[in-house]
């Protein structure tokens, strides 16, 4: 029987089953998925076959090829890696302008790494309610900067329920994976948005102090007229993808555009002679802010270190 998981514990999942049904399933030991190596092979948003035994108990005897897919790497040494989760449709990254600051350096690393395992992101300015003049002067220059390179935006006040229907219409028919840093509304949006679940702002916080960043432990939940946000709680963002130095300018999508003007082919558009990108940010036609966010992602790839993005 065919389902989707839509729960993932680190020891059962909870799959939904196309009768409607949710089954609790384990997988069998030696369950391997190819070229992947893994802790836990699978994630929500798999699409899987199951076997339901005379007992009542269930397990999962197959896994459906992924459209995309999101990990998380178990640690900076480690080259195991946990798959958070998979066939995402989209991602909304919700960053505050204040209290605290998201740093364009956080969104721009954010968005890179989106770009890297394909999965488009719009960006929910949250706490609009909060911000003076000044703030709110900033980031209007931020949604439109956004926005021209093409990544939609939205401003919110989950406290207040503003904006919160644009987003809910968004989320309609598909699944989205909610992140942002600890602080900026997650839980409270996610209330706001599914006013009839039971989680509670509260709630979310003691999967964090049960230390469950460090578990693969995520969650869908339906919202109304069908559709998924996918929860990975105390997990801010993504794990920098694997890329080769001069691969980071692809996902940076105006810089990329750029680069293929660059004097040469391998243009990491640092200190090269002929550089069309550099010309670009002396000319205006690429923020600094994004360079400056190019710059440090190269920065890591230099010193051969992996920093995690979140
Ligand atoms: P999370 O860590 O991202 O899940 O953040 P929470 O949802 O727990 O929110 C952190 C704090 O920000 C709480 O005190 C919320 O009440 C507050 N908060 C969340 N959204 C808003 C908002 O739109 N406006 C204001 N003023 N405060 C908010
Ligand atoms: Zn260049």
């Amino acid at each position: 029987m065919k389902g989707l998981v839509i729960k993932n514990t680190g020891s059962w999942y909870l799959v939904k089953t196309e009768d409607g049904r949710t089954i609790e399933c384990k997988i069998k030991g030696n369950f391997r998925l190819k070229g992947i190596r893994s802790t836990n092979p699978i994630a929500v948003g798999d699409y899987v076959q199951i076997i339901i035994n005379n007992e009542g108990t269930a397990f999962i005897s197959e896994i459906e090829d992924r459209k995309n897919y999101i990990i998380r790497r178990a640690s900076n040494l480690s080259k195991q890696s946990h798959i958070l989760a998979a066939n995402l449709d989209q991602c909304m990254l919700i960053v505050t302008i204040n209290y605290p600051e998201t740093s364009t350096i956080f969104i721009d690393r954010f968005l890179a790494t989106a770009e890297a395992y394909r999965v488009p992101v719009k960006l929910i300015f949250n706490k609009i309610d909060r911000y003076n003049e000044d703030d709110t002067r900033y980031m209007d220059a931020l949604i439109n900067l956004y926005t021209y390179i093409g990544y939609p935006c939205f401003k919110v006040s989950a406290l207040n329920n503003i904006g919160t229907d644009e987003v809910k219409k968004d989320l309609k028919g598909k699944v989205t994976l909610l992140s942002g840093n600890s602080g900026v509304g997650k839980s409270t949006l996610i209330n706001a948005i599914l006013p009839e679940q039971t989680l509670k702002t509260g709630e979310i916080s003691d999967y964090h102090n049960k230390g469950m960043h460090t578990t693969t432990f995520s969650e869908m939940f339906p919202v109304d007229g069908g559709g998924y946000i996918i929860d990975t709680p105390g997990i801010k963002g993504f794990g920098t993808f694997d890329m080769e130095e001069e691969e980071v300018g692809h996902y940076f999508k105006e810089i990329f555009e750029y680069s293929a003007q660059c004097k040469y082919g391998n243009c990491t558009h640092r200190h090269e002679p002929g550089c069309a990108v550099r010309d670009a940010v002396e000319k205006h036609l690429i923020s600094e802010s994004r360079y400056i966010s190019y710059l440090n992602m190269l920065e890591d790839k230099e010193e051969g270190k992996y920093r995690a993005a979140y």
